[in-house]
């Protein structure tokens, strides 16, 4: 509507000033029209102050100057009172070229005269003037069809402003009120892409807090086990219902279960900051992985040992950009799974390569493998292939699913292949951090 404004009374200023250019070329040429056909009369000379009696009420002001500037005639004025006019441009003009023109503004602004003068035979100057509407004049006199023409425009814009915008936000109010039967909200072009942002948000905001209701539900439940096994032999204890020499057993099951309790809300911790954590909380350096993987390696040595399995490191120097702890943790976890999920004389290979500008972490056992089916799942929050494997490993569901979230947070590649019974492959492509 302001645009539109604008434009109408750009347009108005613009065409008056094109318009008085014109006009006034107009009135020019009729007034030396006029001059000369007065002049080819000859009836204006050095007689003309009796000659041209009576001509007071034209519509033009006819003057006769004397070469000296006197005026010698004028109908509409009093000579007498006249002042020198040889000072006039449109005179001194004509005195000179033989014609001369000028405009003059009046003052009352309103009106504009119009000056043409010729030098004739005899000497004097025969001029014409003419008083006619200023620029200010025409101007105003537009102003009214300016202001309607303003109004309509207007008015105009404000309907169609008003259709265009119910247009446009109709799609976007019902996608508001509707948003999980968006499907069927008809939307223009423009929108499409907007709404299928939307689209994704929203289906990926209902995924994750069923996610969090799983996990909840899955983490209640999970708790509960353990702890039912403990209130329960520490009940038989306490009620002096266990023999003498069934005590240490029990003990031994309460601390058992106590400590997959602690492990399971340990992994639950870590999970939950991971979910939380911005990379600004995750403070990255530059890491050598070799080494790293080289410590947890010799840190699981003792547990390998325990599973009869060969643990050993290969490869070469590779440095990434990680935080220290988390890819710490993703060692931790992977290999402690391919010893806990190995056969007696299983072994198991971490290596470090550099691969395409990039540095690969493989984790490679040949223990028990996980089937085609599961391979998708296991990532998942507390998704096991053999529940009471990992129960008895001391495994707690949760550490491929950190793994997941920490590769994540890396921006790394993770590819995971196995084979039932030979073995589990898990390789990890970061980025280099010298690159
Ligand atoms: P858990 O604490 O039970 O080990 P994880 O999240 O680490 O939980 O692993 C999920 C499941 O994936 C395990 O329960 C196990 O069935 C399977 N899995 C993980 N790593 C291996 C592996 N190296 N070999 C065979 N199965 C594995």
């Amino acid at each position: 509507m302001l645009v539109a404004l604008l434009s109408i009374l750009l347009t108005a200023v613009s065409m008056t000033a094109v318009f008085y250019e014109l006009f006034k070329k107009e009135v020019m040429n009729e007034l030396e029209a006029y001059t000369r056909v007065l002049q080819s009369t000859g009836v204006f000379d050095v007689t003309a102050a009796e000659s041209a009696e009576g001509l007071t009420d034209w519509e033009v002001r006819i003057s006769l100057i004397a070469a000296d500037g006197t005026v010698l005639y004028d109908n509409d004025v009093d000579v007498g009172g006249l002042d020198n006019h040889g000072d006039r441009p449109e005179v001194s003009e004509a005195l000179g070229d033989g014609s001369g023109q000028s405009i003059r503004r009046s003052d009352t602004l309103d009106s504009s005269a119009f000056y043409f003068a010729v030098l004739q035979e005899d000497g004097t100057v025969l001029r014409v003037a003419k008083a006619s509407s200023s620029i200010w004049r025409i101007f105003r006199s537009a102003l009214p069809i300016v202001a309607v023409t303003a109004v309509v425009i207007f008015l105009l814009c404000m309907l169609l402003a008003s259709r265009a915008t119910r247009a446009l936000m109709a799609p976007i109010d019902s996608l508001a009120e509707h948003l999980d039967e968006c499907d069927d909200t008809p939307v223009y072009n423009e929108l499409v892409p907007f709404v299928r942002t939307i689209r994704k948000q929203h289906d990926d905001i209902m995924k994750n807090a069923r996610m969090r209701q799983d996990f909840t539900a899955n983490v209640s439940h999970e708790l509960k086990t353990p702890l039912t096994s403990i209130s329960g032999y520490a009940e038989l204890i306490e009620h002096h219902m266990a023999a003498e020499k069934d005590i240490p057993r029990f003990a031994g099951e309460i601390h058992c279960s106590a400590t997959r309790l602690l492990n399971m809300i340990n992994d639950i911790i870590k999970l939950s900051e991971l979910d939380v954590m911005t990379p600004a909380e995750a403070p990255m350096e530059r890491l050598s992985l070799h080494l790293l993987a080289q410590n947890c390696v010799d840190m699981l040595q003792v547990s390998a040992e325990k599973h009869q399995v060969t643990l050993r490191f290969e490869g070469e120097p590779g440095y990434i950009n990680g935080n220290k702890e988390m890819v710490e943790e993703l060692l931790y976890n992977l290999c402690d799974n391919a010893i806990r999920y190995n056969n007696p004389d299983g072994n198991v290979t971490v290596a470090v390569r550099p691969r395409d500008g990039k540095v690969l972490l493989v984790v490679a056992d040949t223990g028990i493998g996980i089937p085609k089916i599961h391979q998708e799942r296991v990532f998942e929050r507390f998704y096991r292939v053999d529940k009471s494997r990992s129960k008895a490993t001391g495994g707690t569901g949760l550490g491929l699913a950190i793994v997941k979230h920490i590769v994540a947070q890396h921006g790394a590649q993770l590819e995971l292949k196995s084979e039932p019974g030979e073995g589990t492959t898990i390789t990890i492509l970061f980025e280099n951090a010298d690159k």
